[in-house]
């Protein structure tokens, strides 16, 4: 691959620099404070390519966050843009439900077809994560005739009002929003770093608290993502989702997995439930799906999908022409480049390059993932207490070091690193490295 922006970390000026700055003080007098986090969102972005964004101080970053997960094969892919310009030029909008056109039947079928199970499919495409898993909840109660919908622990579906509702942590998403809408129950997950259950113990807890709080029959979806992403890269233990699964299949409960942002490559499978051997019967994708053109989508079982009487499901902009053209073309850069096998050569440099942080930073107590998507849990040296002040720190030397890290974690304590698959070894041994410069002063122990 060639990239219009060298792969390297090269600073310029002081990061925030005085461009960024400036643009900072505009912000500030014009933009909601409530759109913001920190640090990091004071560096103003020019460009990028591959791993490497370019701020408007001509800083280039290494970027280990995506967007969260949305820029998964890198940044403005020339084939992208080009697909992108082409439909921007010939048509922008007509309303599929008005007047259909071809992009959004192709993006269906592809979904239909790389999404787990050998069943007929159908799919809906909408803007955005939070509407895909708005949708998937309205289609399971519609199917079952069901009202309840149950959640995991740590999970985080979005930041509507129906999501807001099954997303885990009241700070900084839910707090001072409410009334949110009823019938959402959030069940005990399987957190192999801080349960020690089995997958088999954990699922008998969850399911337990589905018989007793809920009752099986009462349940229209049970609404999952396979791994935890905000709510701290938690990948539950073997066989949790099996049971979880023959579960809702014995009690006619949706399963849906929530593949928002481990999805569609990311942890070196198409989808990441399939490393769980699980087939669901929705699926919800958005972030990565079109190269960072708003598109989300719902599929699964032809049954389900096609119980929505017509009309009862849609939007204006679900699916927009040039959201599915980028998309199209997304999907044939994975394809041309096997880069769902480049997720898996990222998970392998990243366990070598950083797998053995716990054993030699005592403020590290877990290192997980899978593909290019991974955690690192910050604990208080000798304890698995979480560490919120030693995450604060590294993404505060991080940043200010050019390199892009992202928090997440109920109690915020785990540094989350969701880079591009395209990114090369060089650039996660240098961010490595600057990572790890605060992690040495942060461990009581020294370094061994
Ligand atoms: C980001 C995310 C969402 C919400 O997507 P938006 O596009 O921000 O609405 C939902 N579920 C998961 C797992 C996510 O990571």
């Amino acid at each position: 691959m060639t990239y219009s922006v060298p792969q390297h970390r090269n600073l310029l000026t002081a990061l925030p620099g005085p461009r960024s700055l400036a643009l900072q003080k505009r912000r500030t007098r014009s933009v909601s404070a409530g759109a913001g986090a920190g640090t990091l969102a004071a560096i103003y972005m020019d460009h990028g390519s591959g791993a490497i964004l370019v701020d408007v101080d001509g800083n280039q970053l290494i970027d280990l966050g995506s967007g969260i997960g949305v820029t998964s094969f890198g940044h403005a892919l020339p084939e992208v843009a080009a697909a992108a310009a082409a439909q921007a030029a010939k048509l922008t909008h007509t309303l599929f439900t008005v007047t259909p056109y071809e992009n959004y039947v192709r993006v269906a079928e592809k979904l239909n077809a790389i999404t787990p199970g050998d069943f007929e499919k159908r799919s809906i495409l909408v803007n955005t994560g939070a509407e895909a898993v708005e949708n998937a909840v309205k289609i399971a109660r519609k199917f079952t005739g069901r009202r309840a919908i149950v959640v995991l622990d740590h999970a985080f579906h979005g930041r509507t009002n129906l999501t807001m509702a099954m997303t885990y942590r009241p700070w900084p998403e839910r707090a001072g929003m409410g009334p949110f809408p009823g019938e959402i129950y959030s069940a005990p997950v399987s957190f192999p770093y801080r349960d020690g259950l089995s997958g088999r113990e954990a699922a008998e807890r969850t399911i337990d608290y589905i018989v007793t709080h809920i009752g099986a029959s009462e349940v229209a979806a049970f609404v999952v993502e396979p791994i935890q992403g905000d709510g701290g890269i938690n990948i539950p233990a073997p066989g949790y989702f099996q049971r979880i699964s023959e579960f809702c299949t014995e009690h006619g409960i949706v399963f849906i997995a929530d593949e928002i942002q481990a999805g569609l490559g990311r942890t070196g499978t198409w989808f990441s439930i399939e490393h769980h051997g699980v087939v669901p019967d929705l699926v919800t994708t958005a972030k990565a799906i079109a190269g960072g053109f708003p598109l989300a989508a719902v599929t699964g079982r032809a049954e389900i999908m096609d119980s929505v009487q017509p009309g009862g499901i849609g939007g204006t902009f679900g699916g927009n022409p040039v959201s599915t053209a980028a998309a199209l073309a997304v999907f044939d850069l994975i394809e041309r480049d096997d880069l769902i096998a480049r997720a898996r050569e990222v998970e392998r440099m990243l366990w070598s390059r950083i797998g053995n942080w716990p054993s030699t930073y005592d403020v590290v107590g877990d290192v997980r993932g899978q593909g290019a998507m991974f955690g690192v849990e910050l604990v208080v040296p000798g304890t698995t207490a979480p560490n919120p002040a030693a995450l604060r720190t590294i993404i505060d030397h991080a940043t200010s070091h050019g390199v892009i890290v992202l928090d997440a974690g109920s109690w915020d304590s785990v540094l989350r690193l969701l880079p591009s698959v395209v990114i090369s070894a060089e650039l996660i041994d240098d961010a490595a490295t600057v990572i790890e410069e605060t992690l040495a002063l942060l461990s009581t122990a020294v370094p061994k």
